[in-house]
């Protein structure tokens, strides 16, 4: 269509549509009228043809589906900014086609690579510095595991990096080395860090053209909310001086590393800010990934029983600081994938005094059991889960977490039937943030290629209503959005996709996209023309 960017529309009614809502007081309607950024009220034709005057834009949409936007409640929106100029490993089956792809990008300056799955891989090892040096020794290398929790460095990054043979264990992580005492180049969890730290000294101009372009997808997919749940103040400024420019056009919901909470006067200013941008949290990275073996297990991992995994942060700082944040207001996520990561989460959680009012979250919660279970729903802490990391992990984590434990793993029927607020999310770059995608995993008995999942998995799959709270209201509760619901009064966040998602097979619905999508009132994104009168 010409001119969505420059249009500004006041006013719309949408008219002759199929409209859920997702209220249950009025679940459906036929026509909805938006104004100044609000649903401002949602009824017949008839009703809403009442209220349109001469600026009102009248769209027409012949009886397809509306919908509130859908919201991603955890994913990492400038790392898939930046991950745009990076390159995708994502579907490399060995270690030599990941150095044919690197060395297509030897011209850059630094070679960033994303989401290599070594558990894919034909040599069936984790690449190290070695294999990096065969793309380049002068160029710096950095790639990055699908779980973002190790990366691998060339020689050249090594020593930019100041990593060598003496270099001391890193505290809450882990820097490898060959049998000689050499770094293999191989980083793990807080050592992680120090690569992004070097990743962001060689960063381009490009974040802003990349921004519209990660949104231009957002779009696609229906989403009207995206969230970045580790930003630092460079990545917040960054957001809010593209925000001043006009440049943002959905809503970012960006949550803090926990370094920040020294600056206690900032981080309580910043929460107020903001329209599009807002800072919603403080976020806490407990333990690892079980991709990585790193989430913090109560036993240990089948097979490995030594192995427990690694908690990132000494509970008592954690505590301190958690306690702190709640003192000043500021909602708390807590990253934790093992049991033992939750049980942490959950002790701590227990010692807020307005968990309930900021709504603190706990995100991932891959590996629980009943206690915990119970817990969660006592203290009302919401859930941030990752439907679609199922159709990712379930052929290899039953022999990580073995034929017990796996009956707790990746829940989320579980969760519902007791009362605890899910909220759905995709964790991207780790995953795709298609929330297609994500619904059709929370309720097919089928991975996204067709293969039957094994019980475990199945026996936690929900309806299609449940998987569109998932992705809609709960996640706006998550993220303290006025959205989520077509109500009046609620920010006027919405979709047009061009089937019923109860109507459809699954197989249809995971490859729907949105034909319209208006963010705050205004139309950011459409397929076709054809609503317009
Ligand atoms: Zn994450």
């Amino acid at each position: 269509m010409n001119g969505v960017n420059k249009m500004v529309i006041e006013e719309i009614a949408i008219l002759n549509g199929n409209i859920i809502t997702m209220d249950s007081k009025i679940p459906k309607c036929r026509a909805v009228f938006v104004k100044d950024g609000k649903v401002e009220c949602i009824g017949s034709d008839e009703d809403i043809k009442k209220k349109i005057g001469e600026k009102t834009k009248i769209l027409d949409v012949d009886g397809k589906t509306v919908l509130p936007g859908f919201k991603e409640c955890h994913m990492h929106f400038s790392e898939f900014v930046k991950s745009l100029s990076k390159v995708d490993l994502r579907d490399c089956a060995s270690i030599e086609e990941i150095k044919e792809k690197l060395k297509e990008n030897i011209e850059k300056k630094i070679i960033i690579g994303m989401s290599f799955n070594d558990e894919s891989f034909l040599e069936k090892r984790i690449p190290n510095r070695k294999d990096l040096d065969e793309v380049s020794d002068g160029i710096p290398i950095i790639i990055y595991r699908v779980d973002l929790h190790v990366c691998v460095v060339n020689s050249k990054a090594l020593e930019l990096l100041g990593i060598d043979k003496m270099s001391k264990p890193f505290e809450g992580g882990a820097i490898e080395k060959f049998s000689n005492g050499e770094p293999n180049g191989i980083l793990k969890e807080n050592a992680v860090k120090m690569a992004s730290k070097l990743e962001q000294k060689f960063q381009s101009k490009g974040f802003e053209n990349d921004l519209l372009k990660a949104s231009k997808i957002a779009f696609k997919y229906g989403l009207t909310s995206v969230s970045d749940l580790l930003v630092d103040w460079n990545i917040l400024q960054t957001y809010r001086e593209l925000e001043k420019q006009g440049k943002v056009k959905l809503h970012i919901n960006t949550y803090i590393i926990d370094e920040c909470l020294k600056d206690e006067k900032r981080l309580v200013e910043e929460l107020s800010k903001g329209k599009y941008v807002k800072l919603r949290g403080i976020k806490f990275i407990l333990d690892g990934s079980l991709g990585s073996k790193t989430a913090a297990l109560l036993e240990g991992y089948s097979g490995d029983p030594k192995n427990v995994g690694i908690m990132r942060i000494p509970y008592d700082e954690l505590e301190s600081k958690v306690i702190k944040a709640d003192q000043l207001g500021v909602q708390i996520s807590l990253h934790a994938i093992g049991d033992k990561g939750a049980s942490y989460a959950l002790e701590v959680l227990s010692k807020t005094k307005r968990r309930k009012q900021l709504r603190h979250r706990i995100e991932h919660l891959q590996v629980l059991n009943e206690n915990l279970i119970n817990k969660m729903k006592d203290l009302d802490i919401i859930a941030v889960v990752q439907p679609i990391f199922i159709n990712t992990d379930y052929p290899w984590v039953e022999s990580r977490l073995g034929q017990k434990r796996i009956q707790y793993a990746y829940t989320l029927k579980t969760l519902l039937n007791k009362g605890i607020k899910v909220a759905g999310s995709s964790d991207r770059p780790v995953e795709s943030m298609n929330p297609f995608w994500g619904m059709y995993c929370a309720v097919s008995q089928r991975d996204l290629e067709g293969n039957p999942f094994p019980e475990w998995v199945k026996k936690e799959r929900v309806t299609m209503k449940q998987a569109l709270t998932l992705f809609t209201t709960e996640a706006a509760y998550a993220t303290h959005e006025n959205s989520g619901k077509l109500v009046p009064g609620a920010v006027a966040d919405l979709i047009i996709l061009p089937e019923d998602p109860f109507k459809v097979t699954l197989d249809v619905l995971k490859s729907m996209d949105s034909l319209l999508t208006i963010i705050n009132g205004k139309v950011v994104y459409a397929k076709k023309d054809i609503f317009y009168k």
